[in-house]
């Protein structure tokens, strides 16, 4: 059987990566779980986490000092009397009823300011006397108390739906008494790579073979998106066989090929997924590395109970190219897959420490290295022999971003980076 014709489409990086956003953003991720709030790092939040107290619950002081009427201090220095001392965690009962007039609390960190209190002087600027307290600083009303409700109010949301969770969110979730949390399901991405020469890494490599390296950077780049790495066993450049495997990867919720989709003439991925009746949104991306990527869709046999049609990147076969592409294609639709609301891409810039040449027309993640100290972030190319050299991007810690339209890359210029 003839393949149907693939009409190639090559986008430009800025289009690819807003066809993918597109799509992405239509879909919907699988199913649910539980998990325990420790366990919660890295996953997508199914639900929204809610309030159920005020934040703070009181009007808490951030200091250590006085809880005064900011009022007595109009002149100073000010002599007010000490009526009371409130610990952090300071039982109600314990807690005066009203600072008065020339009154005050000493007060700690944490603790609840008292009523009439409407600020709190810090302690430096305090000497006691018995229990009289002399007072040298002035305070505006409200200084140094975050009052009640003011960082979150009893019942809003605290945490959207969708959230990828880290220190923060998960603090958050702590703080408003979640021990579990319900999170979605981590989607199953196939990895299916391609190539005659390639052999399993506990296989010894004849003279002209490789071993499979992208099916390990891509394990660790689909965990990193929040998905769950499905290993395909390799491909060999036959289309039959690549077919059975194609099938496979398809049972997962997301699969990424590698190699094969070059101008070679056993380069067979896209023509056996055109014989599958797959539809493209592109076959080629203006970006080095990486340029021959492809994205498309495709009917599964069980298209009752899963997504169906499901996503398919068809990922050159340099390792470089493998990652990059990754990284800016194939990442956003597995976030959605996993249940991330979407995020656009965004680049760091750094001051660019030696001067780049390069040919213009296509836009360029070169890798590279960031440096500086503080806020003086540099940037430097990694001397590398283009888009199969896996050394020197593990060399590499960003790739430094190159605009199609420019030849020459002054040293001293600010660059976007976009960090690994
Ligand atoms: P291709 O995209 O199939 O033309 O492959 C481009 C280059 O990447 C060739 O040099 C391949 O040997 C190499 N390559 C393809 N797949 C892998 C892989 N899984 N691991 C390491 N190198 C690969
Ligand atoms: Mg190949």
């Amino acid at each position: 059987m003839s393949a149907p014709p693939t009409v190639s489409t090559v986008l430009s990086f800025e289009d690819a990566r807003h066809t993918v956003e597109q799509h992405a953003a239509q879909l919907s991720p699988r199913g649910m779980e539980t998990v325990d709030l420790l366990a919660a790092e890295g996953r997508v939040l199914a639900e929204s986490v809610v309030a159920d107290r005020n934040i703070p619950p009181f009007p808490r002081s951030t200091r250590d000092g006085f809880a005064v009427r900011a009022e007595d201090l109009s002149h100073l220095p000010a002599h007010l009397e000490v009526i009371a001392e409130i610990r952090a965690g300071e039982e109600s009962e314990n807690l005066p009823e009203l600072i008065a007039p020339g009154e005050t609390a000493s007060i700690m960190t944490g603790a609840p300011v008292p009523p009439g209190a409407d600020a709190v002087v810090m302690v430096e600027y305090s000497s006691v006397q018995g229990r009289t307290v002399e007072i040298t600083r002035g305070v505006v009303a409200g200084e140094n108390i975050v009052p009640t409700g003011a960082e979150a109010k009893q019942g809003t949301t605290l945490i959207e739906s969708g959230t990828r969770l880290a220190e923060a969110s998960i603090a958050l979730a702590a703080s408003a008494g979640n021990s579990l949390l319900l999170v979605h399901q981590k989607p199953r991405v196939a990895l299916l790579t391609t190539g005659d020469e390639i052999v399993d890494i506990d296989a010894r490599p004849g003279p002209t073979q490789i071993r499979n390296s992208n099916s390990y950077s891509l394990a660790v780049q689909v965990r990193k998106g929040g998905g769950e790495p499905v290993l395909l066993p390799i491909a060999p450049d036959e289309p039959r066989q690549l077919r059975v495997l194609i099938e496979e990867g398809l049972r997962s919720d997301l699969l990424l090929m590698t190699g094969g989709v070059s101008m070679g003439r056993y380069d067979l991925v896209e023509q056996v997924l055109s014989e599958m009746h797959a539809e493209f949104f592109f076959t080629g991306a203006k970006i080095q590395p990486g340029r021959p990527v492809v994205f498309g869709r495709i009917a599964t046999p069980e298209a009752d109970t899963e997504q169906s049609p499901k996503y398919f990147f068809g990922l050159p076969g340099n390792p470089v190219s493998t990652m990059v592409t990754f990284e800016l294609f194939a990442r956003p639709l597995l976030e959605a897959l996993a249940g991330m609301s979407p995020h656009k891409l965004a680049f760091v810039y750094a001051r660019l420490k030696s001067e780049i040449r390069v040919k213009p027309g296509l836009k360029r993640f070169l890798p590279a290295n960031l440096t500086g100290e503080f806020e003086d972030s540099q940037a430097e190319l990694v001397p590398w022999q283009g888009s199969g050299d896996i050394a020197a991007t593990a060399r590499a810690n960003c790739y430094a971003v190159i605009p199609p339209n420019r030849e020459v890359i002054a040293a001293g210029e600010m660059i976007p980076i976009l960090p690994r």
